[in-house]
């Protein structure tokens, strides 16, 4: 006899242990099924979590060298220990995952290790590692498989010198030279890691901007401060080939309007040009869960067209990210129960962790325009905020984008040092529908670099103070 449940959750990522952990206070029997060693998914185990722990060592290795001298510390004989930063990495994951088993006992999750798979209506079926099968019935499954790396066609990935980012969060040694193929997220984050620890870094995009999606003054001026930092860009360019030789990587590419072939060399090639739903092998088509031409699955409020299966995350339409999963599986888990469930997917920020770091919420200028809505705009830079020039980091500027005629906040685009810590105040502003004015007018502690988001708030209006 099988066992019941009320929900069996598919894949134990942001999306799908946060659902579990709603589901386990809601005081339903749920269980997780996790086909990997850890749970975390990967944001824990080779995404959010290991990438930021490098960059936060990187760039601290990269300050000691460049900028403690001018603050009045000199340090002699600084080395790098790669073997003990990827250790500290691996710790913090470590720590993370074991935190997420600890969360499913105290809520009552049950964990299930195995590969699970739709059998049918209201059954999951779970092969583990040794081949053996169990089934569960259940009264709801969310599929929570996330995503995995979009191959680019014609390349071999193998995780040593054409590297995924998985291969590039654990590479034995610093490459001399490393070529990164795709100027998006995964691309300028890892691209600074190796960067700050010495190798020669130059990116390939195929459009002629980086960061698509981003505002576009702000990825101008950001593309502009990597390079100064020495990264190298190849825009408007596509990959037509990557050849393996003894000893280097020769990389072919081309003008993505057509051109004249141009050859780069590299130690390392990092493939980042993406990531696609992943749901191989879960019986969607048998079981009628419908995707998308591009494999996402869809959903209306979480709910696939089958009733009882429900969807969130990665492998669901809309922006691929961690907060994004956690935000659905938390709402999934309340929908299941009956509780009136809500994601605003119009305030969902975006964060690229480089340095300086970029932060948005809400709507680019290009989107408005595109969209025809009539907006003011306010800017600030942190050359004029007193902390960023106290600690000598003045880099970047805060953007604010209010409706012209009501004066609601619709988009806050940001670049500088924190940002992603200050992204926060314009989410919540957003969430609860203030105006620009409402920013402007709340008082911020002095000095903090979040003044700089007020003072840009002021200037909507145009009555900017400190500049
Ligand atoms: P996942 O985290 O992918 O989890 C899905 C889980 O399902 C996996 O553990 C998988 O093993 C399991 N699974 C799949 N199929 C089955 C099956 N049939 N049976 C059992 N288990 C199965 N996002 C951010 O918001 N901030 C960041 O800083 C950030 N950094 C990133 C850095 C990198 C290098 C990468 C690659 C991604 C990063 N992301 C970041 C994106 C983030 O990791 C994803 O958006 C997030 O993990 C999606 O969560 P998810 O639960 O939908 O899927
Ligand atoms: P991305 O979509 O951010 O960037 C991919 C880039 O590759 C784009 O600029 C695209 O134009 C370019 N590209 C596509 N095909 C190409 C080709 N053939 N040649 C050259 N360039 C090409 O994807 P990513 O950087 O791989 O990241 C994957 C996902 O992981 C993203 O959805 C992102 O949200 C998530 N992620 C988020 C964070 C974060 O939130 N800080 C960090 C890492 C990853």
């Amino acid at each position: 006899m099988a066992d019941t449940y009320d929900l069996v959750i598919i894949g134990g990522g942001p999306g799908g242990y946060n659902c579990a952990i709603r589901a386990g206070q809601l005081g339903l029997r749920v269980a997780c099924v996790e086909k990997g060693a850890t749970l975390g998914g990967t944001c824990l185990n080779v995404g959010c979590i290991p990438s930021k722990a490098l960059l936060h060592a990187s760039e601290a290795y990269e300050n000691i060298n460049t900028s403690y001298a001018a603050l009045g510390i000199k340090t002699n004989g600084v080395s790098l220990d790669l073997a003990q930063m990827m250790a500290s990495k691996s710790e913090t994951v470590d720590g993370l995952t074991k935190g997420i088993s600890f969360l499913f006992k105290k809520n009552k999750v049950e964990h299930i290790t195995g590969t699970g798979r739709i059998a049918g209506p209201g059954a999951v079926e779970i092969t583990d590692a040794k081949g053996k099968t169990i089934s569960l019935v259940t009264k709801n499954i969310v599929i929570a498989t996330g995503s995995e790396v979009t191959p680019l066609p014609g390349t071999k990935i193998d995780e040593k010198r054409i590297v995924s980012s998985t291969g590039a969060l654990a590479l034995p040694r610093v490459p001399k030279t490393m070529v990164v193929i795709g100027a998006g997220v995964i691309g300028l984050e890892l691209g600074s890691v190796w960067r700050r620890l010495g190798a020669k870094v130059s990116v390939v995009e195929y459009l002629p901007r980086i960061l698509p999606g981003a505002d576009g003054e702000i990825a101008k001026q950001a593309q502009r401060a990597f390079k100064r930092q020495g990264m190298g860009f190849h825009l408007g360019m596509k990959v037509t080939g990557i050849e393996t030789l003894k000893t280097k990587l020769k990389l072919s590419m081309e003008p993505a309007k057509g051109g004249d072939v141009q050859i780069l060399e590299a130690d390392v090639v990092l493939v980042c040009i993406g990531r696609r739903p992943f749901t191989q092998g879960l019986g969607l088509k048998t079981a009628g869960v419908k995707t998308d031409p591009r494999g996402f699955i869809e959903t209306k409020n979480w709910q696939t067209g089958v009733p009882g299966i429900w969807a969130i995350g990665d492998c669901t339409i809309g922006p691929m990210l961690a907060h994004k999963a956690e935000e659905e599986g938390t709402a999934c888990a309340e929908a299941i129960v009956g509780k009136a469930a809500h994601v605003n997917y119009a305030v969902i920020p975006g964060v690229v962790y480089t340095a300086p770091e970029i932060a948005w919420v809400g709507r680019t200028e290009e989107e408005l325009i595109e969209a025809g809505i009539a907006f003011k705009k306010g800017a600030f830079p942190f050359t004029a905020n007193a902390r960023a020039r106290a600690n000598h980091e003045t880099q970047g500027f805060v953007k604010v984008l209010a409706d012209a005629t009501t004066d609601e906040v619709l988009g806050v685009h940001m670049m500088g040092t924190n940002v992603s810590e200050m992204i926060g105040e314009a989410a919540l502003a957003m969430e609860f529908r203030a105006a620009s004015e409402d920013i402007a007018r709340t008082c911020h502690a002095h000095p903090t670099l979040s003044e700089a988001l007020r003072q840009a708030a002021m200037g909507v209006e145009g009555w900017t103070m400190q500049m």
